[in-house]
């Protein structure tokens, strides 16, 4: 096996307890947020430091992460906030909650280090509803013990800095993990997503100057800090710096986490994930969560796991989220069960996105109960191209791709799938 796993992100296994201050510190933790506090770290070494790593925000949009802080005003003498997205829900995309469950300690040295570099002395992590098993107790914890050892509080260290850091325990809807649908939810609204603009760093959180960035984003800092842009650079692809904890879940033998450097190769990840399971062939690949396009084998096959080589390829990095199926999956089945998600998370705002959600659902329901006509393949598509780029936010657009793309794709089976039942139909009249 040619990839290396990496642990910038997720602890090495044989770190002891390693969501423990003490396991952090001992391996390196706390080491840059304490040259701030010492008055060593200035906030422009910080940007300067991230934007020439070339770090790149891994909740899905991939927008690089030094450039959205320097919008970030720099003369605000009212507050300015730094928020994290914890509110991992897209379909596939399980690091960020292990990011809480194991090494909550990075996160929030991340956003300590960010904040400051943003001039923000307040931050919120909205964090999942639905990760009060392990995740939410975990970061409760590992923050009662950064505020006990004087790392998170006002008027820290020798240079006086304010760094207060609130948690927040969402209800568990999918559009709260929008950036602006989340600001809403955190100022105690329903979690409908903003019209843009104004963008957040110019009018967010209580209307003040904020910036939102995910969990693995803010958790990559601290590394960037320690061992320098070069180093974070040279980890990864050209234009694709550094890890992405890749989640491999669907058709394989070892479904899990897996950290390793951006441009690793497709099968490289698939063989660390034991291979599709049952020693079945690869069918698909939908590669970055639900909302990307799928590609098909032969493709993916060809493919790094970086930003730029699968939006080559026809698909996206989104959340690094890997769903693998094996030649036994229904891809109508499959984009049904993505339709119907799609559908229950539109928050109702845009005609588009809330009609036309229910369109898909429905339209791949009689598909799949024999009641479709071979005219509704292209009505389908024209339903999601008219869902595309026609709503508030991105979620009409994630539902819009899948279609789109298991046509491309797939179209012969949809085919299959109406005149089989078709036949069917005829056969059980004659
Ligand atoms: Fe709401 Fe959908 Fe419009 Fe987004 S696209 S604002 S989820 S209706």
């Amino acid at each position: 096996m040619s990839m290396p796993l990496v642990h910038l992100c997720m602890p090495p296994p044989e770190a002891e307890k390693p969501w423990l201050l003490e396991s952090y510190r001992k391996r390196g933790g706390y080491s840059s947020w304490s040259r701030v506090l010492d008055g060593k770290l200035k906030a422009a070494e910080i940007l300067r430091a991230v934007k020439d790593s070339g770090l790149r925000g891994r909740g899905g949009a991939g927008f690089p992460t030094g450039l959205k802080w320097s919008f970030m005003p720099s003369d605000c003498e009212q507050p300015s906030y730094l928020v994290c997205n914890s509110d991992e829900s897209e379909p596939g995309t399980c690091h960020d909650r292990d990011i809480l469950r194991y090494n909550p300690h990075v996160l929030i040295e991340g956003m300590a280090l960010a904040a400051y570099a943003m001039g923000a002395s307040v931050g919120y992590n909205y964090i999942r509803g639905e990760f009060l098993g392990e995740p939410v107790p975990r970061f409760l914890a590992a923050l009662e013990e950064a505020r006990a050892a004087g790392l998170i509080g006002r008027g820290l260290g020798k240079a006086k800095v304010d760094f207060e850091l609130h948690p927040f325990v969402g209800a568990g809807a999918y559009i709260c993990g929008e950036e602006t649908g989340l600001l809403e939810s955190l100022e105690g609204k329903p979690g409908k997503p903003r019209f843009k603009p104004p963008f957040p760093a110019q009018s967010g959180l209580y209307g003040r100057p904020t910036t939102v960035n995910n969990t693995q984003t803010l958790a990559s800092v601290p590394a960037i800090l320690q061992n320098g842009s070069e180093w974070f650079k040279a980890l990864g692809a050209p234009n694709s710096a550094g890890t992405m904890i890749y989640s491999v879940s669907g058709h394989v033998e070892r479904p899990g986490n897996y950290e390793a450097p951006l441009g690793v190769s497709f099968n490289d990840l698939l063989e660390h994930a034991g291979g599709v399971w049952k020693g079945r062939q690869l069918k698909a690949v939908i590669p970055g969560g639900s909302s990307v396009p799928v590609l098909p084998a032969e493709i993916i096959r060809e493919c790094a796991m970086d930003y730029d080589s699968l939006s080559k390829a026809g698909s996206a990095l989104g959340t690094g989220a890997v769903i693998v199926m094996d030649e036994t999956t229904c891809m109508v089945s499959a984009l049904r069960r993505i339709a119907r998600f799609y559908y229950a998370e539109s928050c109702g705002q845009c005609t588009p996105c809330r009609e036309g959600t229910g369109w898909l659902y429905r339209m791949l329901t009689r598909m799949l109960e024999g009641r479709a006509q071979a005219a509704d393949l292209d009505l389908l598509l024209n339903v999601a191209n008219n869902i595309e780029g026609h709503t508030i936010c991105a979620l009409g657009d994630a539902a819009a791709w899948p279609v789109q793309s298991f046509l491309k794709h797939f179209r012969p089976e949809f085919e299959a799938k109406i005149r089989s039942s078709a036949s069917q139909r005829e056969a059980a009249y004659a």
